[in-house]
């Protein structure tokens, strides 16, 4: 009997369907990036990117050289750019068209001067000099007073819309909260009117009790699969420590979330034939007040199924992989 349920904070309804599932479930592999040659992302070719704005680099190394361990620079094609100082934020209305300046930011971090490591081969401390690195620019990307909201995400694989291999993440800082933010603060303010607690911390503690969906914990993180997976084998990973900010995170949280995200992307890689998959750090929006009852985590989305006219159409979404049944699967190795 297929199932509908719905998600606890952004009140997403599925169609948990796992009769459809012999009709496909031929799992993906992962699809090559058509690639520029030579790769401008390897160390050597960074005249192909636009001037660095941080890298990790040893003493010894120079600005745009070779050398360094972690770099950043604003994307070659931003989405979004700076604004001029001193320049008004123009919002214009044409009868019943609105539009505004794309002011912002856009950055890639190149995560290892390696072409091919994915990060589940990544030592833990490499990964976590990487969330170190996210954390500082979002900070730095914040204090332009137009941005409201800053967004780390990942591309992997063409289907997830990479369009280089080697292993990157992008910050969008962005000048309004995105929907799918709203929709999370609200669905975490409803609930807090209802229940009096954050939704984030009653869903782990339900998650944890319950254990079926469960694929990943240490004592600071938990990797589950989402009661109300949009997509096969979708995951998220919650602090347990409820903190509304990625940003905040503590000296001694880098690491452990590092050996979170290893584990549970290896496991993605491993068990599901290394699919495509996007993955994005939700955390507070940028101005502090109501927002600030956030609780900040990270969803992963491997790119298994396409996204049909019913999910375009409707807003809703049919699983036809159980997240009970993915979790399971997940947790098979190792
Ligand atoms: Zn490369
Ligand atoms: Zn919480
Ligand atoms: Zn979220």
């Amino acid at each position: 009997m297929p199932e509908i349920r719905v998600d606890p904070v952004h009140r997403t309804r599925v169609i948990v369907s796992s009769a459809r599932r012999s009709r496909s479930l031929a799992l993906r592999a992962r699809l090559p990036v058509p690639e520029a040659e030579p790769c401008p992302f390897c160390p050597g070719n960074e005249s192909e990117t636009p001037r660095e704005v941080f890298a990790l680099r040893p003493r010894g190394t120079h600005r745009d050289g070779p050398g360094w361990e972690i770099r950043v620079f604003p994307n070659k094609y931003p989405a979004l750019l700076p604004g001029g100082h001193g320049r008004e934020f123009e919002k214009r209305e044409d009868h019943i068209y609105v539009s505004m300046d794309g002011v912002g930011g856009h950055e890639v971090i190149v995560e290892t001067p390696k072409h091919d490591l994915h990060m589940a081969d990544m030592e833990p401390e490499r990964i976590a000099k990487v969330l170190q690195v996210y954390t500082e620019r979002m900070v730095k990307l914040a204090e332009n007073s137009r941005v409201r909201y800053v967004l780390v995400f990942r591309n992997y694989g063409f289907l997830a819309g990479a369009t280089v291999e080697h292993p990157h993440s992008q910050v969008l800082a962005l000048p309004f909260v995105p929907p799918s933010v709203e929709r999370e603060l609200e669905g975490a303010r409803t609930y807090r009117e209802e229940h009096g607690t954050c939704v984030f911390c009653d869903v782990l503690e339900k998650e944890i009790e319950d254990g079926r969906r469960i694929v990943f914990e240490n004592d600071k993180f938990v990797g589950f699969a989402p009661f109300a997976s949009r997509v096969p084998y979708e995951l998220a990973i919650y602090p347990r420590r409820h903190v509304p900010r990625f940003e905040n995170l503590s000296e001694g949280e880098f690491v452990p979330l590092a050996e979170a995200l290893k584990d549970v992307l290896g496991r993605v890689r491993d068990v599901l034939d290394d699919p495509a998959f996007n993955s994005v750090i939700h955390t507070s929006p940028v101005s502090t007040g109501a927002e600030s009852r956030f609780h900040w985590h990270i969803e992963i989305l491997p790119r298994i199924t396409n996204v049909a006219g019913f999910e375009w159409g409707s807003g809703m979404y049919i699983n036809i992989v159980s997240p009970e049944d993915a979790a399971r699967h997940l947790r098979t190795i190792r």
